[in-house]
């Protein structure tokens, strides 16, 4: 078995694929293993998508919703027993992840969803409100004076209405495939090879197997899992074209890093009006704090080349927002930025391609893809070990119903 990427999407699916079978792994991964989405992102193990509940119900139906939202809270659960496994105490942050809203409208549509998700069984957040908003609003949640609601937000900015609290963690996923690799490398060498540097640039699928081409060199594996996210897919030579093609975009996330500060640990993110949104993560490193926030994002077409900055925009925009609501002081230690893969429908791809029967995929992470790269690989590997699965969001057959388009990738499908 060949898995095409070396981030988190993986890393995680031949963790699962040792674990629940006796195949051989091979991971290919282009650059350095976790130098793509996964070492650049804001590390929110977050239940969730972009889009919210009632919209990915609209499209994919509500069962298979309801499904892949179970699948997401198992996938928690999963990174909580992996990094038990793989890494050392307290690499996963368990914390209050806390969500802002400014706008009336918004926080009725998040309210409505919340309802939806309890009504549907589902875990969902708590509300908080300040006691001078929402006059009208039906909702249960306590009341509090906006300067502490503001507060609990970090945020000097007391424009915010309410937020919402929701179980997150905070992870370095760099550093969890960096503990993945070694561990699966130690504990099956005879079973598991990662080779670094490897771009596969040919996938010619037959019936039996998959001939990869990569570094000049053939390869035949069983099968070949695509975790490439946003990346430009390999050449794949097939009887039919793969499901995925002209299905993933390509979406650069911006971030900026300062190295100061204190506790606690946390997450939080902000929706202080418009389409704007902005996450900010507070975690401990080995040597100091980290603050890091992102938001802005925006699509490209062709290659990615890390070297460019697409959107040169989004740091000033991010200083506008540091500097009106957080107060850090600009410029900050660190700014980086990392590729997205948006599919058509905002939800991660994960399982066999529907016509051609040697080749899988676990890719798009579409913005929030953390815990769905962990139920993409637990799904693969229930799938290849022949266990009955009920229909979720991340089939491919999914997308059947897909009604966002690719050029309708905006802001506004953030939860
Ligand atoms: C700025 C930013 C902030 C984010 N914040 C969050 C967050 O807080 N919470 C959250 O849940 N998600 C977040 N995400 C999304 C999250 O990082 C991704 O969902 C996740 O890392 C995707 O992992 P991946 O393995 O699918 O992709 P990647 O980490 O991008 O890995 C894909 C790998 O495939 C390799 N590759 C591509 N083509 C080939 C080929 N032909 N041959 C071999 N290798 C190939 C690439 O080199 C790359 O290493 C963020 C993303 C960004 C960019």
């Amino acid at each position: 078995m060949a898995i095409i990427g070396g981030g988190i999407s993986g890393l995680a699916t031949a963790y699962m694929l040792m674990r629940t079978s006796d195949l051989r792994v091979a991971v290919l991964e282009a650059g350095l293993a976790g130098h793509g989405a996964t070492g650049n992102n804001g590390g929110q193990a977050v239940e969730g998508t972009e889009a919210g509940f009632r919209e990915i119900a609209s499209i994919v139906g509500e069962e298979r919703a309801v499904q892949g939202f179970r699948e997401l809270a198992g996938a928690m659960d999963e990174l909580d027993r992996m990094v038990g496994k793989v890494g050392p105490p307290g690499m996963l942050a368990k914390v209050a992840g806390r969500m802002g809203i400014a706008d009336q409208g918004l926080l009725e549509q998040r309210i409505e969803d919340l309802r939806a998700r309890r009504a549907a069984g589902l875990d969902s957040g708590k509300v908080h409100f300040a006691d001078d908003a929402l006059i009208g609003l039906q909702a249960e949640g306590p009341r509090e004076p906006r300067a502490l609601l503001a507060r609990q937000l970090w945020s000097k900015d007391q424009r915010y209405i309410a937020f919402i609290e929701m179980r997150m963690g905070l992870i370095n996923t760099w550093d969890l495939v960096e503990k993945i690799a070694s561990h699966l490398r130690s504990e099956a060498p005879e079973r598991f090879s990662i080779y670094e540097r490897s771009p596969a640039r040919l996938l010619r699928l037959s019936e039996e197997d998959v001939t990869i081409g990569c570094n000049g060199r053939i390869m035949v594996a069983s099968s070949a899992v695509l975790c490439t996210n946003g990346y430009l897919c390999p050449r794949i030579e097939a009887c039919s074209p793969p499901f995925v093609k002209g299905k993933v975009k390509g979406v650069v996330g911006y971030m900026v890093g300062f190295e100061d500060g204190s506790g606690p640990e946390g997450a939080r993110a902000y929706f202080p009006g418009g389409k704007d949104y902005y996450y900010l993560s507070r975690k401990k490193t080995r040597t100091n704090w980290l603050t890091a926030v992102g938001g802005p994002e925006g699509s490209i077409s062709g290659e990615y080349d890390e070297g460019t900055v697409y959107h040169p925009d989004a740091y000033s925009q991010l200083g506008s927002f540091i500097s009106s609501t957080l107060g850090l002081s600009y410029p900050p230690a660190r700014r980086w930025q990392g590729l997205m893969g948006y599919t058509s429908t905002g939800i991660r791809i994960a399982g066999q391609d529907p016509r051609l029967p040697a080749l899988y995929y676990n890719m798009g992470c579409n913005g929030i893809g953390i815990l769905s790269a962990l139920a993409g690989a637990r799904r693969l590997a229930d799938d290849m070990g022949g266990e009955d699965q009920e229909p979720s969001m991340f089939d491919p057959e999914a997308m059947a119903g897909a009604r966002i388009t690719m050029d309708g990738h905006e802001r506004a499908h953030r939860p």
